[in-house]
This record gives structure tokens, sequence and C-alpha cells, in this order.
């Protein structure tokens, strides 16, 4: 089913015809999120033209006709939940049929839901991202808008921009008959792909950690996981491509028929390395440049930094909350299992044969999600670019997870995507990297370059402060030069470094028996080991 929406640009408080506006549809099965992304990268062609920094999804956000808010924690349902949520009851009249007077005639006509939006561009947001101050911004927009004429001015010019928009949106001029003229219900597209899909029997294996001692392992579930997989990637980064694949049932194996579950209503995502290093260049479609062993090592290390990072993740919620600090708290880390195909290989995998002496690729299993993706710190940058309550605070968990571990571990490369978190609009956190001191840990790890990279370049913010990280862990790399001279004189209960740690604390972190206390013993070789003896938060 398709749902056709209509949108004008909203900067700041006025609508803004410059940048477009459009009439499209978009299948009700389609996330919000990347109709939003879609939306903001057409018009971020036309922001290109005239600003210095492209214009990405996270500056823009999608209100209701007349600069409405949609109704909390509807910004990640697909377009088809968001409508039902905008419709039931009273919303309809206050969203649905709150329509600018250029659509009301089409609307009237079309038979088909519809929706009237505007694309809110956060030009505060926007602004702290590219380092422009905040003079130099509202000048330049207020240019914008004190020349609505600017495009038809400049005709020329503006048609051939419009050449080369995207063919899913129909950008209209302003005037009412070229609205109607080129209102079209249905998707323009032209020539689609056709994919291929292969069926995909996975045996799965979950990473499970222990609450208190962040040590994960894996464990084979009973469960196989049975679907059609997509021949190609539909996305591919630095080292991992990852494919879509529709899951037919979850199940016991030798009791499938009885067990299944039949399609459990998500869709999951397929991830495997095709590169282990980025110096391996020239791979060889069809061919995996390292053996399956080694993968799966590396596909270990992959699910293994997603329990570690929600491990520290939950340290961190309990930390600011102890210690009554307000931090944006809908974060969480992607869920994920491995998959190791049995049976016969698929396509994708780039396995030849399945035997009991040549196991199958294994594979990293996530929920399909959002393909918005918003970057926080990247594998070897990690300063604070963005002010917002999000960004702060995990710039803040960066620096929470270098005192947490003891000064044993970095993590890098924090990214996520717009979901659902808890039942509310968050953030879920994906393909974390981390960098440890022996530069032993999986793909991605730079050892003391890439702890380097953080202590140099983190910036603590409000939240760091108020969290006490500034003080509780200096970003220092040496650890001898923090302790003592002479540990042995004193009890370690009367410890001075910890008093002088708990004069910097709220009276709750001050609290006999919360000593702020780092031991996180492991060395993250092979397997984490975290053990909390006096576990404060
Ligand atoms: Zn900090």
């Amino acid at each position: 089913m398709n749902m056709a929406m209509v949108i004008l640009v909203r900067i700041n408080r006025g609508l803004n015809a410059d940048l477009g506006q459009g009439a499209n549809t978009w299948a009700t099965s389609n996330l919000m999120p990347d109709v939003k992304t879609s939306l903001t990268e057409q018009i971020s062609k036309e922001w290109e033209r005239r600003k210095s920094a492209p214009l990405l999804p996270e500056h823009v956000s999608i209100r209701w006709h007349n600069n409405r808010m949609p109704i909390p924690n509807t910004a990640n349902l697909t377009v088809g939940d968001f409508y039902a949520t905008h419709s039931t009851n009273g919303n309809a009249a206050i969203y649905l049929e709150n329509v600018p007077s250029c659509w009301k005639s089409l609307s009237a006509k079309k038979k088909q839901p519809f929706m009237a939006l505007e694309l809110y561009v956060d030009t505060e947001s926007w602004a702290d991202s590219t380092k422009i101050s905040d003079d130099d911004t509202s000048s330049t927009l207020r240019s914008i808008q004190n020349h609505p004429s600017r495009k038809r001015a400049n005709s020329a010019e503006s048609d051939h921009s419009l050449v080369k928009r995207t063919r899913t949106a129909e950008i209209l001029s302003s005037q009412d008959s070229h609205l109607r003229s080129e209102f079209r219900m249905s998707n323009i597209s032209g020539v689609a792909p056709v994919y291929t899909r292969s069926l995909v029997t996975l045996k799965k294996i979950v990473c499970i950690s222990d609450p208190d001692q962040c040590t994960p392992e894996f464990e084979s579930s009973s469960e196989t996981v049975v679907g059609k997989l997509r021949d190609v990637p539909f996305s591919s980064g630095a080292m991992k491509h990852a494919y879509d694949v529709r899951v037919y049932f979850f199940g016991s194996y030798l009791l499938t028929m009885l067990q299944m579950r039949g399609n459990d209503g998500q869709n999951y995502v397929l991830k495997r390395f095709y590169r282990l290093s980025e110096d391996t260049e020239n791979h060889i479609p069809g061919k995996l440049p390292f053996t399956i062993d080694d993968h799966r090592a590396q596909i270990e290390a992959e699910a293994m930094r997603l329990a570690i990072g929600a491990w520290f993740l939950e340290a961190f919620l309990r930390h600011a909350n102890a210690l009554n600090v307000a931090i944006y708290d809908r974060l969480e880390f992607a869920r994920a299992f491995l998959g190791e195909e049995i049976q016969s290989p698929t396509p994708a995998s780039c396995v030849k044969e399945i035997t009991p002496g040549s196991p199958g690729l294994t594979w990293l299993v996530e929920f399909k999600r959002s393909s918005t993706v918003e970057h926080f710190t990247y594998t070897l940058s990690h300063r604070s670019t963005k002010r917002d309550l999000r960004s702060s605070t995990i710039y803040a968990f960066a620096h929470f997870v270098w005192g947490h571990s003891n000064k044993r571990l970095i993590i890098a490369d924090i990214q996520g995507t717009p979901a659902l978190v808890h039942g509310k609009d968050g953030m879920i956190l994906f393909d974390p990297m981390m960098h440890t001191r022996d530069g032993a840990s999986g793909v991605g790890d730079f050892g003391m370059q890439g702890i380097l990279s953080f202590l140099e370049a983190h910036t603590c913010g409000d939240i760091c402060r108020r969290l006490g990280l500034d003080k509780t862990a200096p970003l220092l790399l040496d650890n001898d030069s923090e302790e003592p001279a002479t540990p042995d004189v004193h009890d370690s209960e009367d410890d001075p470094i910890d008093q002088e740690i708990a004069s910097t604390l709220s009276p709750a972190a001050r609290d006999p028996g919360s000593r702020l206390l780092y031991n996180f013993q492991g060395e993250l070789g092979i397997l984490l080991s975290v053990n909390i003896e006096q576990y404060p938060y």
C-alpha cells in the first residue's frame, strides 16, 4: 500500500520554497527516518549550492503542516503506523485534515491516504556541526529567506538543478497549476533493478555476558533461522557488506514444523566482512580474501564489541542516574547474534561448499533498522563537534568507557540509527570499534595510536564534568603517575587519592561503599574480562 506525501520546507519560522517542495508516494512499510533522509538528500543539493556544508538528516525533523510537532515517539515508526497514529480519535482533525490551501483541491480528488508535512531545518544544529558562527549563519539564512524569488530570477540555472534531482520526488514550483499537473500517486523511478534471493539456513549462536562481569561468551542455540537472503548487499561500509534477509522461521531444526514461529514480523540484516584489513585492496568478486576461521574470529569480535558496548552503556546510565545527572538515556546498542551457515552455502557468503571439515560462513545477524546513520566519533577522530544533549551524552559515554575500563579501552566509531528504544524515540548504536593497549581486540583496533587519538582529541563537556569524569578518569595514559609514590604506607580504605576523588563527587557518590573504583582487570585480547569488586553504581 502506498501513502502520498506533500512536503514543504521550513527554515526557522518561515516556509522556504527555494529549497524545493514536492509530492511523492511511499510504501507504508518504509520507516519515517528513511523518508526523512531521502527528503533531506533532495533539499541538500540546493542547500549546498548556497552553503559550505551539506544538510544532514540530523539537522532536519519532520513536522505536520503549520509547524505542528508530530505526536511524541512516532518519528521512528513506519509510514503506515505514523499515519495511523495521527489519524486515531481526534487526531485526524489536528494533523491529517490540516492541509495547506494549495494542496486542498488535490487532496479532495485523491482517495489515497495523504499527509501534508514539513521538513523543518534546524539551522542552529547545522551551524554547530559546521563550526560556523551564529552570526554568519543567521545572516546567510536571512538572505535566503529575503529572496524568495531568486529561483525565478535565475530560471536557467534553476531548471538545470531540477533535472539533476532524484526521481523519487517531484520538485514543483509554487504555482498551483504546476502543482496540479505534476502530482502523481505512483512512483516514477525508472527501470528498477531486479534482485534475486537464495535460501539461507543459519545455526544461531548467541553472545551472552554476565551482568556483573563483562565476559562475553558464545553459546550455541538450538534454534535455526531459515530465510531468503539477497544475493547482493544493500549497503557496504569500509570493511563489511550488509545483506537483507527475509526470515521465514525461527525454530528448532529438528522440530521445524512444530516449533516454527513463522516470520516474527522483523526483517533482519546479515553482515559479514569483505576484508579484514584496510590494506586489502582489489578483492575479487565471489572470492573471500581470508579463511572462514579468520572471518569467524573477527565476526565474533564484532558481536563481542556490541556486548561490551552494551555492558558499559548500562553502567554509564546507572552512574548518571546515581549522581542524578540529566543525560539522554534513550540509547541502546544493537542486539545481535551470530548465524553459521549450514546445509548449502549462499552466493552472498562466497563459500563454495559446506562439509563436516569446512564450515559455512558465520554472519552477524541484527534486526533491520532505518538506514539513516548519525556519526558521533570516528575510528581515530573523537572531537566533540555537536552540542545537543544526545551527542554530549555519547561523548561523555566514550570518556566513561576509558575510566570504567581502568584505562584499557577506548570506544571509537560511535554511530547510531534513530529507532524506538523502550517504546520511545531513541537511538540504536551499532558497529563500534575499540582500541586496546595491545591492539588485539579485532578489526579497527589501532592499539596505542587509537588510545592516544582519543586522549588528545576528547574535550570534556558539561556532562563529563557533572559525572566527575574529568577528575576521576583523567585523559592521561600513565596509570602509575596517578598512584601515590608509596602506596603501602596507608590502608587502601583511607587512600588519599580516593578521598580526593570523593571530594569531587556528589553526596550520592560519596556514600560509604560507593568508592569510585575502576577495576577492569582483563586485557581485551580474545576475551574481555571485567571484575568489579566493589561496584559503585
Ligand atoms: Zn570527558
